[in-house]
């Protein structure tokens, strides 16, 4: 990975990131990225690590929002930036030792809210099935604890056999390898929303009103799933109308 000049860090330092061009500011959203600790848990205020590490290099978001980083994450982030380290801003949550989400599968209903809601892909399990956490892929983000309709998923403590050291910082590899997880799943989901919207776009003509629901209900341009879904049933709807017409005699329509 590149590291950034020193006068990079210098022009960041002077001016709180707002005048690096836009290569250096690559690079520094990756080192800073890299010193997360991918735990995706949205803790900072942002939508994951990234997002807050570019943030962070825009000079938009203090070094210590980052709860499972700690006090050695913000100290790296400092010697980073060539800034003070400061303590960990407790609006943002307390640091905690690392625990993995458990699934009590015997109440499990599977409703799949939880998979939805899994940053990094860590939940097994289909539509009304028990489901389950790979436990190696699980961050300890807690963000499917508060989807679950019947809480049945509990966070356990990790411990390894000796292990006496409770960090919640992980390992470089388990941050790399949830960064994997993360990226595949953003990137799985853009793939999903385009698909959605070209089949849509294949289904056409639904109504013309349906079609100006989903304009006004779409996010960015992209169609959101649940509008996509709000036009599908329109254009079911439609169609069984008009099947129904048709098989109706000229007289039955008062013809
Ligand atoms: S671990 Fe959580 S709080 Fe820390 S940067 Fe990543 S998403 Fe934000
Ligand atoms: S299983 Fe739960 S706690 Fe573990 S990474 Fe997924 S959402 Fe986070
Ligand atoms: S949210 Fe809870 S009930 Fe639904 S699938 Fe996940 S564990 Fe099962």
């Amino acid at each position: 990975m590149q590291t950034p000049s020193r006068d990079t860090i210098a022009n960041y330092a002077s001016t709180s990131g707002s005048s690096i061009g836009t290569d250096d500011r690559t690079i520094l959203i990756a080192c800073i990225d890299e010193i997360l600790p991918q735990t995706q848990c949205r803790q900072c205020g942002y939508d994951g690590c990234k997002p807050y590490a570019t943030a962070i290099a825009q000079g938009q978001a203090q070094i210590n929002q980052c709860p499972p980083g700690g006090d050695a994450g913000i100290r790296a982030l400092a010697d980073l930036l060539h800034l003070p380290a400061l303590p960990l801003d407790t609006a943002h949550g307390v640091t905690k030792p690392k625990a993995l989400a458990v699934i009590d599968e015997q109440r499990c209903i599977g409703c799949t809210l939880c998979i939805q809601a899994c940053p990094v892909d860590a939940i097994l399990g289909a539509s009304k099935q028990m489901h389950t956490v790979i436990s190696q892929e699980c961050t300890g983000c807690e963000l499917c604890l508060a989807p679950c309709p019947v809480d049945c998923i509990i966070m356990l403590p990790e411990t390894s056999p000796g292990d006496t050291h409770q960090a919640m910082v992980p390992s470089k590899a388990a941050a790399n390898l949830a960064r994997t997880r993360h990226q595949n799943r953003q990137a799985r989901l853009a793939r999903e929303t385009q698909q959605r919207t070209q089949a849509y776009a294949r289904k056409k003509p639904v109504t013309a009103s349906s079609a100006e629901n989903l304009a006004k209900d779409s996010i960015h341009g992209a169609p959101n799933a649940e509008a996509v879904k709000k036009a599908a049933i329109a254009a079911a709807m439609a169609r069984v109308k008009a099947l129904k017409l048709a098989n109706t005699k000229p007289a039955d329509r008062g013809e």
